[in-house]
C-alpha cells in the first residue's frame, strides 16, 4: 500500500517547481508562483479519477472527515453512525466538532453491518459514516438505502481504499461525501495530506471557506475577502500538494502491482480449508491494498500472527489486539479522557462503550489477519512470502 515505497523523478520535479517559485501557499500570491498551482492541479485530476464534481484537498485525511461533516452542518449533539473497527480519527472528527459518535457492529465484509446501523438510528442521528478498511468496502447499496429512508447523510471514509470501486463507482465519490488520506503510509501518498470529494454545491463551498478561517475566496485580494462563518485552518501546502500529484499520476500503476501481489498470495491461502476470506459486497471490487482472511477461532489467529512474525513475515496485522483500529483499546474514548471539558452535549449522550456488547463485531476482527499489500515486492518474493505464510498456516491451524 504505500505510495512512498515507489517515489521517483516525477515527485522531485513536481516538489522542485514548487521550490523554484518560492511559493508554498495554495492561496493567492500569483505573481510569484510561475503558473503553478499544484493544489488546484492535484483537485482536479482527483475530481476526474473519481467521478466527483468536487474535491477539496485539506492537511489531513482527519481535518477531510472533520470539514466534511462540518461542511454538512453536522453539528453538537448530532450522532454520527460510525464502525468499532475504523482508525481513531472517526471519532476524532466527529468529537471535534461537538457530534456523538455512535459505534456499531461491524459484519464479515469487516465495515458496518446495515442491520445493525438500522437498529441504532434515532432522531439525533445525522450521518452514517461507514469505513472502507483495508482496501475494501461497505455494502453501499444497503446502507444508502437506509440514509434515503431515514433523510440521512452517507459520508464515506475511502482513507484506505482510494482506487476500489462499487458498482463501477470509485469509492469515496458514491455518498453524499467522501474523504481520502494522503498521510505517509497511504496507497497515494502527499507526506501529509487529505481530501474531501462530493457533488454538492454547497457542501463544497462550505468545505473551501470553512478549512481557510471562513474566506469566502472571492476576488483575488485575500485582505479584502469576507468571512460569511467561523472557520479554521485545515489547508494542504502547495510542497504536499506537488508530491501527491506526482503519486496520483500512478495511481492506476500501484493498483496493478498492488492485484498482483494480492492475487498470488490469495491463491496460494485457497487451498487451505480452514482459511477463509472477508466478503466483498456484490459489486465491489477492492483497491487490493491488503489481503483480509479469517482463521477458525481467536486462539488460533493469536498463534498464526505470532508465528508469521517469528518466521519473518512481516506486515501483517492483528487488529483485535492493536492500539489504534478497534474499539477495545479505545479507553480515551470510553473514558472521554480530554484536555479540556468536553460540551456538555457529547458528555451527557456518550453511550456506556465500557460495558457495551460488541460480541458481532468480536466474532469477526478477533479472527482476522489483514496482510499489507507492498508495491515494492517482486513476483519472486512475493511467491516466496506465500510459500511461508502456508506453511506457518498449515502447522498451527
Ligand atoms: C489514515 C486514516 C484516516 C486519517 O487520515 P490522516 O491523514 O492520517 O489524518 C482516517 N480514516 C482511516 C480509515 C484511515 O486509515
Amino acid at each position: 500500500m504505500p505510495g512512498f515505497e515507489l517515489f521517483g523523478d516525477n515527485e522531485r520535479k513536481q516538489v522542485q517547481d514548487v521550490l523554484d517559485s518560492g511559493v508554498l501557499m495554495r492561496y493567492g500570491f500569483d505573481g510569484n508562483r510561475q503558473g503553478h498551482w499544484k493544489a488546484n492541479e492535484l483537485e482536479a485530476a482527483l475530481s476526474e479519477r473519481m467521478q466527483g464534481k468536487h474535491v477539496h484537498l485539506l492537511s489531513s485525511g482527519t481535518a477531510a472527515l472533520t470539514v466534511a461533516l462540518a461542511s454538512a452542518g453536522v453539528g453538537a449533539g448530532d450522532e454520527v453512525i460510525m464502525p468499532t473497527f475504523t482508525f481513531v480519527a472517526s471519532f476524532e472528527s466527529i468529537l471535534a466538532i461537538g457530534a456523538v459518535p455512535i459505534l456499531v457492529d461491524v459484519d464479515d465484509t469487516l465495515t458496518l453491518d446495515p442491520k445493525a446501523v438500522e437498529k441504532a438510528i434515532t432522531e439525533r442521528t445525522k450521518v452514517i459514516m461507514p469505513v472502507h478498511m483495508c482496501g475494501s468496502m461497505a455494502d453501499l447499496g444497503a446502507l444508502q438505502a437506509i440514509c434515503n429512508k431515514h433523510g440521512i447523510l452517507l459520508l464515506e471514509d475511502a482513507c484506505q481504499a482510494i482506487g476500489g470501486s462499487y458498482k463501477g463507482k470509485p469509492l469515496g465519490g458514491i455518498g453524499d461525501l467522501g474523504c481520502f488520506s494522503f498521510d505517509y503510509v497511504k496507497t497515494i501518498t502527499c507526506g501529509e495530506g487529505g481530501a474531501l470529494i462530493t457533488n454538492n454545491e454547497l457542501y463544497y463551498e462550505n468545505a473551501h471557506k470553512y478549512s481557510d478561517h471562513g474566506h469566502d475566496h472571492l476576488g483575488n485580494d485575500r485582505g479584502a475577502e469576507h468571512h460569511p462563518f467561523l472557520g479554521y485552518n485545515f489547508r494542504i501546502s502547495e510542497l504536499n500538494a506537488a508530491v501527491g500529484l506526482a503519486q496520483v499520476s500512478r495511481l492506476n500503476e500501484f493498483l496493478a502491482i498492488q492485484q498482483r501481489n494480492y492475487t498470488i498470495l490469495r491463491a496460494a491461502l485457497s487451498n487451505i480449508s480452514e482459511v477463509t476470506f472477508r466478503r466483498v459486497p456484490e459489486g465491489g471490487e477492492e483497491n487490493y491494498s491488503f489481503l483480509n482472511f479469517f482463521l477458525p477461532t481467536e486462539e488460533i489467529t493469536r498463534k498464526v500472527h505470532q508465528g508469521l512474525g517469528t518466521s519473518g513475515v512481516d506486515a501483517c496485522f492483528y487488529w483485535y489486539d492493536n492500539n489504534w483500529h478497534y474499539y477495545r483499546k479505545w479507553g480515551h474514548l470510553t473514558n472521554l479522557k480530554s484536555l479540556g471539558k468536553l460540551p456538555k452535549e457529547v458528555v451527557d449522550a456518550l453511550p456506556d462503550y465500557a460495558n457495551a456488547d460488541f460480541s458481532n463485531s468480536d466474532h469477526w476482527i478477533g479472527r482476522t489477519i489483514s496482510c499489507l499489500i507492498k508495491l515494492s515486492w517482486t513476483e519472486d518474493e512475493v511467491q516466496q512470502r506465500a510459500e511461508k505464510m502456508v506453511a506457518v498456516i498449515k502447522e498451527l491451524v
